[in-house]
């Protein structure tokens, strides 16, 4: 039996924002109070959904609803209001928190004032029981509800942990959205470890570059679009220690670059099944191993199935989607399969690509990302989709979506320099910008049904 909250020093910085500071004692008092008045208005509630912005109200309403022993069901503030209701519908949500900033069509009332009385004894957590229903970022198609458990968050910490080193000293600083596993999974790492939070509502590169340069932050996870700019922007090592780019591929002139400013970046692979990484390259291999996302984090163990996907077995590994066991994806002897597709080379993991963007071409297997990558090195090319399009002689054919003005023949230049000529795109289509999700992901499905349309 555990509280998932581990003792700190009382006057020790938890969580730091634009807004104000918390100390392990405010921030334990602020949510002991919500947990009483959730109690209070809804003691039969089970599933508390959470809509809002980054904040820290939202790091004390984690705590809080995490403290009740209540399920922690954290809502992408993106989505439509029909998708919403959906995702509430999905989650069974009892009760809904709800940023004031937004505005909602339900009945709802205010938690302006916590009470004054606080929870006095926090739940006790067993390792199997259910803590968050959290989406996924549904890159490809409809999000699903992933159940993880104490036992999940806590084995998921731990590895971080014993592989990255957390530790009480350590800042973390969050731009990446708190209801998605990167992001939540540091309110977890800090509530174990006692390192202070630095939350920021949003990703914007000028303020994240200060707070790298003033405030002596150590670890903070990007996607590889925010790598990105923060390179373009300038961005130097200052005290961090490591920088986690996952969620997707992280194209290689982005390595190469974060490898010449001696930057600390780990390359991550992880799932919101998996609880967060399960796979880190350490800054220390990473130009040894460039392009991989490194070994897997013991204990868990990766391997690739006959189709070349990756399988993952652990204990960070989801018990299964909520009330959608037809879409839970366990071979017969307990892995979890990834719906990605990689190799692994001496251990060390490479991803390639989702299953279902693979472009077949001819019998070829194109990886999208890789094309996407050679592409981004382009002078102009601001960002770049490459998907596949059906084509009666070859099956498909990989298609560019690129953003920027850029010279079309250096660009196959580059191509004819570095890939094999099936992979070269047959047909360029420009575009303002590329369908991504709130966390930077490409969604490849939404340029295949946009090029559907206009092709037909
Ligand atoms: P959905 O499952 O709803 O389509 P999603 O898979 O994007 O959305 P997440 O769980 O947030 O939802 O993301 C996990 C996925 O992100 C992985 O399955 C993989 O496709 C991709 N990913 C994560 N890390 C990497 C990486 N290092 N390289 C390539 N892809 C990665
Ligand atoms: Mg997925």
């Amino acid at each position: 039996m555990n509280r998932y909250v581990t003792q700190h020093p009382r006057d020790a910085m938890a969580l730091v924002t634009a807004s104000g500071s918390l100390t392990w004692a405010e921030l334990s008092e602020e949510s002991a109070r919500l947990a009483h008045f959730l109690n209070r208005i809804a003691p039969e509630a089970r599933h508390i959904g959470l809509f809002a912005a980054n904040s820290a109200d939202y790091v004390v309403a984690v705590h809080a609803v995490q403290s009740l022993g209540k399920v922690l069901v954290p809502l992408n503030t993106r989505l439509t209001m029909s998708e919403l209701m959906g995702q509430i519908e999905t989650a069974d949500v009892d009760v809904l928190l709800v940023d004031e900033s937004i505005e909602l069509p339900i009945a709802q009332f205010e938690v302006t004032s916590r009470d004054e009385a606080s929870l006095t004894t926090p739940h006790e957590w067993t390792d199997d029981e259910v803590m968050s229903l959290m989406f996924t970022s549904g890159t490809t198609g409809r999000a699903k509800a992933v159940q993880q458990t104490f036992g999940n968050h806590i084995a998921s910490a731990e590895a971080a942990k014993a592989h990255l080193g957390y530790g009480p000293s350590d800042q973390m600083l969050i731009v990446t959205p708190l209801f998605h596993m990167s992001g939540l999974a540091q309110v977890y790492r800090s509530a174990r470890f006692g390192s202070t939070l630095y939350v920021e509502p949003k990703f914007d590169i000028a303020r994240t570059l200060e707070l790298i340069a003033t405030e002596r932050i150590t670890h903070i996870s990007l996607v590889a679009v925010m790598l990105k700019r923060l390179l373009e922007a300038g961005l130097l090592r200052h005290q961090l220690r490591l920088l986690l780019v996952g969620g997707g591929p992280v194209p290689r002139p982005l390595l190469e670059e974060a490898e010449r400013r001696q930057l600390p970046v780990a390359q991550t692979y992880g799932m919101t099944e998996t609880c967060s990484q399960v796979a880190t390259l350490l800054p220390s291999e990473a130009l040894a191993y460039i392009g991989s996302s490194g070994q897997a984090i013991a204990p868990t163990q990766l391997r690739i199935n006959a189709e070349g996907e990756i399988e993952v077995n652990g204990p960070t590994v989801t018990p299964g989607y909520y009330k959608q066991p037809e879409a839970d994806a366990w071979t017969d002897d307990g892995y979890w399969q990834t719906g990605d597709l990689g190799t692994m080379t001496d251990g060390y993991l490479y991803v390639h690509d989702r299953r279902s963007d693979l472009i077949i071409s001819g019998g070829e297997n194109i990886y999208p990302a890789e094309i996407e990558s050679v592409l981004l090195r382009c002078p102009g090319i601001e960002d770049v989709g490459v998907i596949g399009r059906p084509d009666p002689t070859w099956g498909a054919v990989p298609v560019a979506f690129t953003v920027g003005a850029f010279d079309i023949d250096e660009a196959k230049q580059l191509l004819h320099d570095r890939l094999a000529t099936y992979k070269h795109p047959k047909a360029w289509v420009a575009v303002d910008a590329l369908p991504r999700n709130a966390n930077g992901k490409l969604m490849r499905h939404r340029l295949k049904e946009a090029d559907h349309d206009s092709t037909r």
